[in-house]
C-alpha cells in the first residue's frame, strides 16, 4: 500500500518536470512568432542597381557603406541612404532613409537604382 503511494509520487514529480519543460518550449515558441509578427513590414535587404543591373545587395540589420557610381551610400540602424552623390540633382539624397519593403531611392543622372526587398520575397516574380 505504502510502496504503491511512493511510486505515484515519483511519476507525479517526473510529469511536473516535462511540465515545466514544454511550458518554456511553448513561451519560447510564441516569442518567437510574436517576434516575426510584429516586424513583418521591415524589409530586411536593400538591392542596388546601376543601369539596371544588380550590383550589389546589403543587409539592412547590418551597418556598411558603399561607394558606387558617385554616390556614397550608408547603411545604419536597418536604415539605408545617399549620403552623398555627384549628380546635379539630389533627388536621391533629398529621398532620404529607407527602410520598408517596396520603398526606393532612384537617381537619375547616375542611373542608380536602390530597392528595400522583404524577407522571403520570390526571386522569381520580377
Ligand atoms: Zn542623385
Amino acid at each position: 500500500m505504502s510502496h504503491n503511494k511512493k511510486n505515484r509520487k515519483s511519476t507525479y514529480s517526473l510529469f511536473r518536470i516535462w511540465d515545466v519543460i514544454v511550458i518554456v518550449v511553448v513561451l519560447l515558441l510564441v516569442a518567437l512568432a510574436l517576434y516575426f509578427t510584429l516586424s513583418p513590414e521591415k524589409g530586411s535587404r536593400a538591392e542596388v542597381y546601376v543601369s539596371g543591373e544588380k550590383k550589389a545587395e546589403l543587409v539592412l540589420s547590418k551597418d556598411a557603406e558603399l561607394e558606387l557610381n558617385g554616390l556614397k551610400l550608408i547603411v545604419s540602424g536597418g536604415k539605408i541612404w545617399v549620403h552623398s552623390s555627384d549628380c546635379p540633382d539630389k533627388i536621391c539624397e533629398k529621398t532620404g532613409k529607407i527602410y520598408k519593403k517596396g520603398q526606393t531611392i532612384v537617381c537619375l543622372p547616375n542611373q542608380v537604382i536602390v530597392r528595400i526587398v522583404g524577407k522571403g520575397e520570390v526571386e522569381a516574380i520580377s
